[in-house]
């Protein structure tokens, strides 16, 4: 019981170190974001729209929807609309703002794309219950198929991290993506829930360093490989989710959600994991088995990563602009505290006058003796603020992005 607690203790703080200190942005500057003048309060939820989009949310709760489809924040808003002291994470404004809306339709980008037929061989995966008994890995591989033709026959390069019926460990499935250079990573799943009555789409791209996934109690990591494409995986699993809900108007929208699922994290290239309906639920799973809903199914896939493809340079170009943006603000930062440190001993020093005869004298200290007179005592002050590390360099794109570019890009220090 001891040991329990002492574990739950370092549990608790494992898990509040991990969480950075959380950026805000105030009602007025989503405002500003989102292009539009006043939002909208109807007492149950915050609406902001501009000509082509909207974006709403809802106090109290981590859900939120785009353009009509669900996405999952990761922080909770705070605030009172009604007072006006409303505010939204900043990381979650970056992702909706840049990740989601900023990407503009081009011409789409022929990719390599590698396609993970969850589960295989001795692991089934999930599994129905009798009467009508199903094993995951079996619907994965067939709709794996069904997507990887279509993309095929768009003209884009498909591999599999399998193609028969086995066993594949999970390491070797993300290390799989590396060694292939592929372009994206699609790891297709079937969920299962104790309750035969959920329902519904749902798709997972990694947690960003140092906040919790979606689903309650998830934990924080530190940054991860898969954290290098925050926002391409925010775009391309976005971009399949819609698509999938589009397939089914019944079926709930279960929307996109953030979890630190193991092919999420180690793969190198932008990662999302599709969960397309559950097989614990009888009557979702009889509709699963239908060659129309599972040909509907990979036409939906295929259409998230075809809307992915003509956006991926877009969203490069804006992330790539965002980053040298915020590497001057820090540059100029830094040279206005130089100027300022720089001042501040030009005050100190008496300007050297070479008409006058008289001699500034300026007491000097024994070689080890601590600084005493006023000069060095300036410079001792405005040390720190010279020697200030200067801003990290710019990495050229977001798939080229450093894990620590990326951490000091959301470090709140
Ligand atoms: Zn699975």
């Amino acid at each position: 019981m001891r040991i329990a607690f002492i574990a739950l203790l370092c549990c608790v703080w494992l898990q509040g170190h991990a969480q950075p200190a959380v950026q805000w942005k105030t009602l007025k500057q989503a405002e500003v974001a989102f292009g539009c003048t006043n939002c909208l309060w109807d007492g149950d939820s915050i609406l902001f729209s501009n000509e082509t989009d909207t974006v709403r949310f809802y106090p109290g709760r981590r859900r939120a929807s785009v353009n009509g489809y669900t996405i999952w924040l990761n922080v909770l808003p705070e605030g009172n609309v009604s007072n006006g002291d409303w505010r939204l994470g900043a990381i979650d404004l970056d992702f909706i703002k840049l990740g989601i809306l900023t990407a503009t339709n081009g011409e789409p980008k022929q990719l390599h794309v590698m396609l993970d037929p969850g589960h295989g061989g001795v692991d089934g995966g999930a599994q129905s219950k009798a009467p009508l008994v199903f094993s995951e890995k079996h619907l994965t591989l067939d709709l794996a198929r069904l997507v990887g033709a279509r993309l095929e026959e768009a003209g884009m390069k498909v591999t599999y991290t399998r193609t028969n019926d086995v066993a594949i460990a999970l390491d070797d499935r993300s290390g799989a993506a590396r060694k292939a250079k592929a372009d994206i990573f699609v790891s297709i799943h079937a969920n299962f829930s104790p309750n035969a009555l959920s329902t519904g789409t749902e798709t997972f791209v990694i947690n960003p360093a140092g906040y919790p996934g979606t689903p309650e109690g998830s934990r924080a990591r530190g940054f991860q490989i898969g954290n290098a494409n925050d926002y391409l995986n925010t775009l391309l699993g976005y971009s399949i989710q819609s698509r999938l809900v589009e397939m089914d108007a019944k079926a709930p929208d279960r929307g996109l959600k953030r979890q630190s699922f193991f092919v999420l994290r180690e793969t190198s290239c932008p990662a999302v994991l599709v969960e397309i309906g559950f097989l614990s639920n009888p009557s979702e799973l009889l509709k699963m088995l239908e060659p129309e809903w599972m040909d509907t199914c990979a036409d939906s896939i295929a259409e998230g990563i075809f809307d992915y493809a003509s956006k991926v340079d877009a969203l490069n170009v804006a992330v790539r602009e965002k980053r040298n943006r915020e590497f001057e603000q820090k540059k100029a930062k830094v040279e206005k505290e130089k100027l300022a440190a720089a001042e501040k001993i030009a005050k100190v020093i008496p300007v050297a006058d070479t008409n006058s005869t008289t001699v500034v004298q300026v007491e000097q200290p024994e070689p080890d003796a601590p600084a005493t007179n006023t000069v060095e005592k300036a410079v001792i002050e405005v040390k720190p603020v010279i020697e200030e590390k200067p801003a990290e360099k710019i990495q050229p794109a977001a798939t080229n992005a450093s894990p620590e570019s990326i951490f000091d890009f959301y470090s709140t220090k």
